[in-house]
């Protein structure tokens, strides 16, 4: 750039076109403020494009208590932006933009149409009617700052693209965690934080698949399960985690819903010595589970045990089952003692896998950990370091469940920011 070239001026300087930092842009603009987002792809939303297997689950429509017990990563922090636009809001947002929404099973909301792009571009349209100027290929390298009476303020932004530069008195982060790199989200609002004298909680993959240390685990690869209960340990065999639903094994470990919700909590504690216990039959106490094997066993009494199983577990799931019991498949079942039923028993209700690790960024849903929460503003997110910095969505320390509550977590952080900047210019 040389002397002549005007310098490119605005109110609000936001950094990254996703749903975070477009709905910024979309408030502030809204309030008749100058906006520039700046996006390395070629698009807006290249993330929210893909999420809810590409039909885009917006948010939930639960009870605020509800909403607030969804975020386990900092959820209270969230209490005031959330006050200011919450999930009734985004869904009022996108229906006055003219997106339908359906409701599904647990608050769930998708756009009508069951696709993500529509939801994607209905941002693209409210940015465009309300003025903001969205700038395509333009990957930020660094904030600019000055120093004024001893207070750090921001003061601008360059691009990689010919050192680029954007100047503003409000700048947004909104580049958004690690996880799916490929998107665009590859950790950069992070670096920059840092060197202004953020803490950053160190970022870990989540709402990801686990890793199995058993060596058979990849024979189930494909097998998914409905209505059992998968807990988590640590090495005091203290309860991390428990829930009920669905699940699924890979050829590396387990997944599914109910595992991906359990994984923020295998992160937290390093995957020291975890322990999962899966109870396939949790509407059966213990004793009743072993009267229904006596019943099996009566049934099956003189048949193989490998098939003394076959009403009560997926046939791909009885000789891991049966190799775990110790006992030999091609005995009789009248041979199996008492005790040995007892161990059955047991082990329906408490089946152990070892957790070695989590799948990588490259496969988590989202990242956990980030911008450390109390060094930011809950009500306006602007940095309590840095005078006209602001951030926003996944890029903060906070996380959500699967149902919407991440996607929600973008929307009202972005909302608030874009709420609170005042005119420059
Ligand atoms: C497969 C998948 C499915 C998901 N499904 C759901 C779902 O159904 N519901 C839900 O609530 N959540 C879902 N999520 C999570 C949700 O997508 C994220 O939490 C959300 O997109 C975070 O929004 P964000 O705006 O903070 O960041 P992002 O969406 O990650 O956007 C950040 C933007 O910043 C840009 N950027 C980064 N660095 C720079 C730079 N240096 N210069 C310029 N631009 C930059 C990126 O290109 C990107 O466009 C899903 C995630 C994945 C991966």
């Amino acid at each position: 750039m040389n002397n002549d070239t005007p310098k490119i001026k605005c109110d609000f300087i936001v950094v990254g076109a996703g749903p975070a930092g477009i709905m910024a842009a979309i408030a502030a603009a809204k309030r008749g403020l100058s906006v520039i987002v700046l996006e390395r792809n070629g698009m807006i939303g290249r993330k929210l494009r893909i999420t809810g297997k590409g039909r885009c689950n917006i948010t939930n429509n639960c009870d605020f208590d509800t909403l607030i017990e969804n975020i386990p990563g900092n959820g209270r922090f969230l209490y005031s932006a959330l006050r200011s636009f919450d999930n009734f809001d985004v869904i009022d947002f996108f229906n006055n933009a003219g997106l339908k929404t359906v409701d599904e099973r647990g608050g769930r909301i998708f756009p009508a149409s069951q696709k993500a792009s529509d939801v994607a571009e209905i941002l693209k349209n409210e940015a465009k009617k309300y003025g903001v100027s969205v700038r395509y290929g333009m990957k930020v390298k660094e904030l600019m700052t000055e120093e004024n009476d001893g207070i750090k303020a921001v003061c601008g932004v360059v691009c990689e693209e010919n050192d680029m530069r954007f100047y503003s008195q409000n700048v947004l982060i909104a580049t958004g965690g690690k996880s799916y790199p490929l998107t665009g989200s590859s950790g950069d609002g992070y670096i920059w934080a840092e060197k202004i004298g953020h803490t950053i909680v160190t970022p870990k993959p989540s709402l990801c698949a686990l890793e199995c240390s058993e060596k058979w685990i990849s024979e189930l690869e494909g097998l998914s399960l409905k209505n059992v209960v998968f807990k988590l340990c640590d090495g005091n065999g203290k309860q991390l985690f428990s829930d009920f639903g669905e699940m699924l094994f890979t050829n590396k470990g387990v997944s599914g819903p109910i595992v991906l919700s359990s994984s923020r909590f295998a992160a937290l504690n390093d995957f020291k010595k975890l322990t999962a216990y899966i109870d396939f039959k949790p509407a059966l106490s213990i004793d009743k589970l072993e009267e229904r094997l006596i019943r099996d066993f009566e049934k099956y009494n003189k048949k193989q045990i490998s098939n003394a199983f076959c009403d009560l577990l997926p046939s791909r799931l009885i000789p891991i089952v049966i190799k775990c019991t110790g006992l030999n498949p091609c005995d009789k079942v009248y041979t199996i003692t008492k005790v040995q039923r007892r161990t059955i028993a047991e082990i329906l209700k408490n089946f152990k896998l070892h957790i070695k690790g989590s799948a990588p960024f490259s496969e988590a849903i989202i990242t956990m950990g980030g911008i450390k929460t109390s060094e930011i503003n809950p009500k306006s997110m602007e940095s309590k370091l840095c005078k006209g910095l602001y951030f926003a969505g996944e890029v903060i320390d906070v996380d959500g469940y699967t149902g919407g509550f991440n996607l929600t977590i973008a929307f009202s952080t972005g909302h608030a920011a874009g709420m609170n900047i005042k005119k420059t210019v």
